[in-house]
């Protein structure tokens, strides 16, 4: 049994960073390592790492917070199935992301059925106890949230369930990180790779990335010490010309990943390409409901066509999602944007960047 604290210790801490000191020095460069996960975007800000570590060595954040990267059409339809008089069951952080006409937050307000659910399982729940309703749960997120969401539409399946639909909005991982380096303007010289999703998806499913873009991935998990020898792998890689996929993370992901969720998702899912903020149409970075389930796919059953214009003035989240920029760079961090009248989805969601630097804030804020 292994203790958080053992993740926490001084001397370690001390001693990790004594070494990634000394790689830095080496290899007198900037060095730009990226994560893909709000936890540890999260994670990186709160303990203070990026203090802990030379100043060549850039800790970017990428796409790795699902509600940030829900582009404004999935928030307008889902508006505009609450304006038809569906009962939108959806995660809390969902219900304040501005759409490009509002948010769910302001329909709620007029009156329309908006409930907050903790899970996939509580929507089904909800579904089952109001056989009135038309339920639709807004499914978005990655690898780690959408087996949860597979259940729910496979034990509606089951039972029998009709009056339960999702509103698919799921995406992958792996295609934005493939993006983001054929893209380049972001210059990642390696990756943390997120330790949630890595649980369901291993971490074999980085290996063409390192093989076929000579970029390392090391999977981390969130603690100081995890954090660390992350950045400490990664350097020592690039140091040595080396580019492979290394599991820091070992006492939760494994190599293959978790069989029995990956077959969930095979069963219900089809992949498909997904629409990302900030980063356009992804191919094959998203995931369908599959036609054998498509009556629990409310635009199967329901379509619904929205127009999504309004561009919001300033708001610079597409680059903060790519890494091209910090949210202290943005002119209306602190004032106006801020958690109580957030101008933009990463200033939202607890995992969002511009949420983490405005709570944490760092060097230089
Ligand atoms: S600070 Fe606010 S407006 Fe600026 S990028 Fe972040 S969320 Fe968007």
């Amino acid at each position: 049994m292994r203790y958080v604290s053992e993740f926490r210790e001084y001397k370690l801490v001390e001693g990790i960073t004594q070494r990634i000191a000394r790689i830095a020095r080496k290899l007198a460069r900037e060095i730009r390592l990226m994560e893909v996960c709000g936890t540890h975007a999260m994670a990186i800000l709160r303990y203070g790492i990026k203090e802990l570590i030379p100043p060549n060595i850039k800790l970017l954040s990428g796409p790795g917070c699902p509600v940030c990267v829900t582009p404004d059409e999935y928030i307008d339809k889902a508006c505009a199935y609450a304006r038809e008089g569906f009962l939108i069951a959806t995660f809390g952080d969902m219900i304040k992301v501005p759409g490009s006409k509002g948010s769910l937050l302001e329909e709620k307000s007029r009156g329309r059925k908006i409930k907050v659910v903790y899970s996939a399982m509580d929507a089904l729940k909800l579904a089952k106890s109001s056989p009135e309703e038309k339920v639709i749960f807004l499914g978005i997120g990655f690898e780690t949230t959408a087996p949860t969401v597979a259940a729910s539409i496979s034990v509606a399946k089951e039972e029998g369930i009709a009056n339960f639909m999702v509103l698919c909005g799921h995406k992958l991982i792996p295609p934005a990180m493939k993006a983001l380096l054929e893209d380049g303007e972001a210059k990642i010289d390696g990756f943390l790779c997120p330790g949630h999703v890595s649980t369901i998806i291993g971490s074999k499913a980085y290996e063409f990335l390192a093989r076929d873009y000579g970029v390392p991935c090391v999977v981390t998990g969130f603690e100081p010490l995890d954090i660390l020898q992350g950045i400490n792998l990664l350097i020592s890689q690039i140091y040595q010309g080396r580019a492979e996929v290394e599991n820091e993370y070992t006492r939760a992901v494994s190599s293959e990943g978790n069989p029995a969720a990956r077959a969930l998702l095979k069963r219900v899912f089809r992949v498909s390409d997904s629409q990302w903020r900030g980063m356009g149409t992804i191919k094959d970075s998203g995931l369908k409901i599959a036609e054998s389930y498509s009556s629990y796919d409310v635009q199967t059953r329901y379509p619904m066509e929205v127009k999504s214009s309004r561009k919001k003035k300033g708001c610079r989240c597409g680059e903060v999602l790519r890494g091209l920029i910090e949210p202290p760079e943005c002119a209306l961090f602190k004032n106006p944007c801020s958690p109580s009248n957030p101008l933009g989805p990463c200033m939202v969601s607890i995992e969002g960047a511009c949420n983490v630097y405005y709570r944490f804030g760092c060097k230089g804020v």
